[in-house]
């Protein structure tokens, strides 16, 4: 795997209006500082201590995403520096990210994960409890936080068609509502799919094996 390349050719190969976040979960600080060396700058990763870890030994102009369900009792830990979390699916959780933020003067903006495969096992919230969610009075109180869009992910299959069937059903619901709730991310699309999510209407891309290589555990 050459790092470098892989980001510069990611980079250029993706739409301009579409971000790139450089799954690094599992990955050596001294592979995320090749990414970092050949420009890029947004990282994502799905367990809290370890981008603690890695945020406090890279340079800071670093951009960190939590990819990965998040377990309340750990808000504080990232509560400084995180720049995007993804796979917000309660009001208990974001009530807990807008406390930890404002003991930082931050807001922290946050996507709602939908639940979009057929998998029973996958996190993330249908439709009506994102509309309801949106629209209660406890969200509207929630100062530090920022709900700026949507994410989800597919089943994990080689039937192509089921997964964009998916991702459009999500792009769907990201239509019927993102001038309502002023959103403006769509996180979907990982290095199997990433293409099919493109094509779907993707505005935010989280690719790791297909950067760093593939990695060790399951
Ligand atoms: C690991 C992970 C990814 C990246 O997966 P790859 O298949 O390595 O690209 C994307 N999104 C989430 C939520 C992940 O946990």
């Amino acid at each position: 795997m050459n790092i470098a390349e892989n980001i510069i050719a990611f980079k250029e190969g993706l739409p301009k209006d579409v971000t790139l976040v450089a799954v690094s979960k599992t990955k050596p600080v001294s592979d995320l500082m090749q990414a970092y060396d050949a420009g890029h700058r947004i990282f994502g990763e799905n367990k809290i201590q370890e981008m603690v870890a890695k945020w406090q030994e890279m340079p800071k102009d670093v951009e960190w995403h939590m990819i990965g369900h998040v377990q309340r009792n750990k808000v504080k830990y990232m509560a400084e520096f995180v720049s995007l979390i993804h796979a917000v699916d309660s009001l208990k959780l974001l009530s807990e990210v807008d406390k930890q933020a404002a003991k930082h003067n931050r807001v922290i903006n946050c996507l709602l994960q939908l639940r979009i495969a057929e998998e029973e096992s996958k996190f993330g919230m249908d439709v009506g409890a994102v509309k309801s969610l949106l629209d209660s009075y406890e969200f509207s109180k929630l100062n530090n936080i920022k709900v700026i869009g949507l994410m989800g992910m597919a089943t994990f299959t080689d039937d192509m068609q089921q997964v964009r069937e998916e991702f459009r059903r999500l792009k769907n619901i990201y239509d019927e509502t993102k001038d309502k709730y002023s959103f403006s991310v769509l996180s979907m699309g990982m290095s199997g799919d990433y293409k099919i999510a493109l094509e779907e209407g993707s505005t935010m891309v989280r690719v790791g094996s297909a950067i760093f290589g593939e990695r060790n555990y399951g």
